[in-house]
């Protein structure tokens, strides 16, 4: 313990939580278990984050968040269900996985199937069927790096749906409007996000529009159910990304996401930036770094004192056959396991490692039987939310830094 400054033992109940999870809360409100004894029910569904434990070599941190829909620890990381579906795995799977929260995506649901629908069915956690909390993603940076026609005016941006090509209109109000019928937990603001680029102007006048949407989001939310995070912006440029991190801190939000980050810059950029961004970032509200990738990538972020991650690679890879290990990567496909009998990864404990053998998954891939693509999705996630685990795990015992190294030692990118 002697590496750890202890900040308070883990108190769920200093956050007013006795119900801790989903599953309680519903069962609680179905009248069965008598109402927890605590705070008033509007107090329960408020938002909270608390720092619980920090690692002295680094800037990690544990933590522990509280939404309407239940609590999720930090480090965390989120399965993403773009279309309010996490590809290929049922919201029971997800939760035997291990899942705590995961992400959707508004701009998606607000095009199919429309937000009215979704109000209908009782808000997403109904209509998809998950329990536990939920962030929303505003769409924004599949609006500006996959759409076409865009039109950015200081009231919102113009472009084309990405599924039928109608014109569509995202203003910041538009897309809290959007959120807050989808009910999701976290609710992130539009933001400009520009591709990876070395002008810095243009970049400045980036971040100047982003700040000004960000003050708009916040004055139009009706919502208090709904924890509103704000995005940083600012591309390679240290000194943007600060004045970027100042006008969003200054407007206050619940939480803090670094936008434009893994889009393609040089990673010894990025990393040098988040050494010296997240420090100064409020160390009260969870930080979350957007759309970061592969396990090397989580570590190092975690180790800047970053909280909170979101990923489409489990899946993405799971599709494929493509299996993350903590050797590297095991492409199940690779003529090579045709008679390997052994699991994707022997140290795995997740239901896919226990029952089937490598060349019996290839063998799944080869006949494209859609079980193959369930069971590697459900390991590669299995195995991110594992590694988040270990990582507050580590950190609660000072030994984060050594487990760091060594995972670094043994995980091989290169590997198939
Ligand atoms: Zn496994």
């Amino acid at each position: 313990m002697k590496n750890v400054q202890r900040v308070k033992p883990p108190s769920l109940r200093a956050l007013g939580i006795d119900a801790v999870n989903a599953k309680d809360e519903a069962i609680s409100d179905s009248g069965l278990l008598p109402r927890p004894v605590g705070p008033p029910r509007n107090d329960e569904r408020k938002f909270m984050f608390e720092v619980q434990v920090r690692d002295s070599e680094t800037e990690a941190r544990t933590g522990i968040t509280r939404t309407g829909h239940g609590i999720f620890h930090t480090p965390a990381f989120m399965p993403v269900g773009t279309q309010g579906s996490v590809k290929g795995l049922t919201p029971r799977s997800l939760e035997e996985l291990g899942s705590e929260i995961i992400l959707s995506n508004a701009y998606h649901l607000s095009v199919r199937p429309g937000i009215e629908i979704i109000r209908e069915a009782g808000g997403l956690h109904k209509f998809m069927g998950w329990k536990g909390p939920i962030l929303t993603d505003s769409g924004g940076y599949q609006v500006f790096s996959l759409s076409r026609l865009r039109k950015v005016t200081d009231e919102g941006v113009n472009f084309q749906s990405h599924f039928d090509g109608s014109d569509i209109f995202l203003s910041p109000e538009r897309v809290i409007e959007i959120q807050e019928a989808l009910g999701s937990d976290i609710a992130m603001v539009l933001d400009e996000c520009p591709p990876y680029t070395q002008d810095k102007k243009r970049i400045q006048e980036s971040l100047a529009l982003t700040a000004q949407w960000a003050k708009r989001s916040k004055a139009c939310r009706r919502r208090e159910d709904q924890a509103l995070f704000g995005i940083i912006q600012g591309g390679i440029f240290e000194e943007l990304r600060e004045e970027s991190l100042e006008r969003t801190v200054e407007i206050d939000f619940e939480g803090y996401a670094l936008g434009g980050i893994f889009v393609g810059e040089p990673k010894e950029e990025t990393f040098k930036i988040l050494g010296r961004l997240v420090p100064r970032m409020p160390a009260d509200r969870p930080r979350y770094l957007m759309g970061a990738g592969t396990p090397l990538e989580l570590l190092e972020c975690v180790a800047k004192g970053l909280d909170l991650f979101d990923c489409v690679n489990p899946t993405r890879y799971g599709r494929n056959g493509s299996a993350f290990t903590s050797k590297g990567l095991v492409v199940v496909r690779n003529g090579k396991y045709n008679r390997d009998f052994k699991p994707i990864d022997e140290a795995c404990r997740c239901y896919t490692c226990r029952n089937f053998s490598r060349s019996y998954l290839r063998h799944l891939f080869n006949c494209e039987e859609m079980l193959g693509p369930q069971l590697v999705s459900s390991h590669n996630i299995y195995f991110f939310l594992e590694l988040m685990k270990r990582i507050r795990k580590e950190i609660e015992a000072g030994t984060f830094s050594r487990f760091k190294k060594e995972f670094e030692k043994q995980f091989d990118p290169n590997h198939r």
